[in-house]
């Protein structure tokens, strides 16, 4: 480490070595085994400034020179995360997990409340209407970041099978532990609360130890080529705040969303569009413990019945946004009946169990048969009350045409947005942020800058068809159910009879819908 003088200010120089950090512990790129980085003497790497610590209004009035000297007093950072939401902590927490990553400054801009305070959350209160089902693959990565053991102090539910059927009563699926050799299909899939989700993660950051700090803020503003980029700043990117404050980061993580602030100031386009459809989602109750997640497709989209836990139960219904404004303002009794109405007694007949005898139009789709081929159809429980508020969210399918540019990297729904009929969305997400701390990770391993375009490129393209593939199934789906017409009504039931009785094309999107499988049938 030596002292330098250069232009207006006096920098710490210090030497790093490959694969060894020397003095600071702040990762750097490197190229060879050697590379000098510079910090500005008020500013040791790993002892930023306080990001509260607000300029002095004068700033606005100074030379360039003195304003040079201020900028260097700003607050540097290896990683910023724009988002602190589910997908934006996921990375935040295999970060300080991973032995190559566990060193970088990390800082996390989200002005959501929930993140400074923490948020109680309370046992004896009826379930929050946002969840989540966690596929086995997201729950192994939580496990491996340690975030999972705080999800079990909590509020969720697995369940054990699964019915989907259609109003028309031509056919039904069920799907059931027993058809991928599992004990139970509900120790894999499971449903929690969005907010259990985040504060696990939260608490696993907590007590990980690693250099994170909270900026309680939203991002305004971001320059991937600041005016400084001759100084000591030029390799990395400027993040301005909502309070008029600024930091830099190495690498710009978006994480903060579908209307991803971080994807437009880097000029990122997206390909998509907006359904013309609206979720309506809440919490209801019934007389019964539920133990299976139900899916009833109706003429305007479908409606899920997903188990959160004791007698509650979520709701997700995709309907015209007309109807969804009507249905979340009318009054709580006929909101119950409409649901009722949806998930058993309207819009048409109950399909025929097969074991019950009933001759199903499709009983030639009688080749290798599923264990739970035999199952009966089953009536879903009768709701007797709503349990929360009412929500309602547009729905589109949204895809960024990179994930990855110099010095910024999106993940979650900054990179793409899907609709929520199969429980994939942040499950992609997910996928997402422990992807890209394992490509930093082998960044660091080699020497590289963590924003390098070339590095970051590795994460896009281990997501991108991945992501890609789960769109295409979706947006399939979507387009399928959103037809009603009497010959394609025909083809959807056949193919629910055919995926009720073919046993391998079951076990197939069983273990796609789980996230252990990448590409389904087609692998
Ligand atoms: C009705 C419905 C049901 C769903 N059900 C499921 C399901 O069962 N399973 C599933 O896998 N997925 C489901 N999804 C999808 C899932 O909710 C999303 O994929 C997930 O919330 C995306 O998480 P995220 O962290 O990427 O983004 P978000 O949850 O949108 O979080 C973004 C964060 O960024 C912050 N932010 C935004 N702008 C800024 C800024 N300028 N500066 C700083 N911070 C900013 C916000 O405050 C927020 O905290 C569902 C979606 C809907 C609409």
């Amino acid at each position: 480490m030596l002292l330098a003088l250069n232009g207006g200010g006096v920098y710490i120089e210090i030497e790093l070595v490959a694969g060894h950090v020397q003095d600071n512990g702040l990762s750097t790129g490197m190229s060879g085994n050697r590379q000098i980085e510079r910090y500005p003497v008020a500013q040791k790497p790993s002892s930023l400034v306080h990001p509260l610590n607000k300029l002095d209004n004068s700033d606005v009035l100074l030379g360039s020179a003195d304003k040079q000297r201020s900028e260097s007093n700003l607050p540097v950072h290896d990683v910023a995360i724009v988002g602190g939401g589910m997908v934006g902590m996921a990375l935040a927490c295999s970060l300080a997990k991973l032995p190559l990553t566990n060193h970088l400054n990390v800082a996390i801009i989200d002005s959501n409340p929930a993140l400074q305070r923490g948020q109680s959350i309370k046992k004896e209160a009826p379930p929050d209407p946002r969840v989540s089902t966690v596929t086995p693959a997201t729950r192994a990565l939580f496990q491996d970041v340690g975030a999972w053991k705080y999800v079990e102090e909590h509020r969720h539910a697995y369940f054990d099978k699964m019915q989907v059927w259609d109003y028309t009563g031509l056919g039904y699926t069920k799907y059931h532990a027993r058809d991928v050799n599992k004990e139970v299909l509900g120790y894999d899939r499971c449903v929690v609360e969005n907010k259990v989700l985040l504060k696990s993660l939260l608490s696993c950051l907590q007590d990980s130890g690693s250099q994170h700090k909270l900026y309680p803020l939203r991002l305004s503003s971001m320059h991937l080529e600041p005016a400084s980029a001759s100084s000591h700043h030029g390799s990395l990117a400027k993040l301005e705040l909502s309070d008029g404050n600024s930091l830099y980061a190495k690498l710009v993580v978006g994480a903060d969303g579908s209307k991803s602030r971080v994807k437009e100031l880097a000029g990122i386009s997206s390909t998509g569009w907006k359904y013309s459809q609206n979720a309506v989602i809440c919490t209801v109750e019934h007389m019964e413990e539920n133990r299976c997640a139900w899916q009833r497709f109706l003429p305007n989209g479908p409606i899920a019945l997903l188990p959160v836990g004791d007698k509650f139960s979520n709701i997700v219904w995709t309907m015209d946004p007309e109807e969804s404004l009507n249905r979340k303002s009318m009054s709580e009794v006929d909101f119950v009946k409409e649901v009722n109405r949806a998930l058993d007694s309207g819009y048409g007949p109950r399909p025929k169990s097969q074991s019950s005898g009933g001759a199903s139009p499709f009983s030639w789709l009688t080749a290798k048969k599923a264990v739970s081929a035999y199952d009966y159809f089953e009536i879903p429980p009768r709701i007797t009350k709503l349990a929360s508020e009412r929500m309602v969210f547009p729905l589109s399918l949204k895809h960024a045409n990179t994930y990855a540019t110099k010095r910024v990297a999106l993940i979650g729904d900054a990179a793409h947005t899907v609709h929520p009929l199969a429980g994939q969305g942040v499950n992609m997400g997910f996928g997402d942020a422990f992807s890209l701390s394992n490509v930093i990770a082998e960044g660091i391993a080699v020497g590289s800058n963590i924003g390098e375009v070339s590095l970051l490129r590795r994460y896009e393209s281990d997501r991108k068809p991945a992501n890609l593939t789960m769109m295409a199934i979706l947006d399939g789906f979507q387009k399928a159910y959103s037809v009603d017409l009497g010959p394609l009504n025909v083809l959807r039931a056949a193919a629910f009879q055919g995926v009720q009785n073919l046993s391998p094309l079951k076990r197939h999107i069983i273990s796609y819908a789980s996230g252990e499988q990448r590409f389904p049938i087609f692998s």
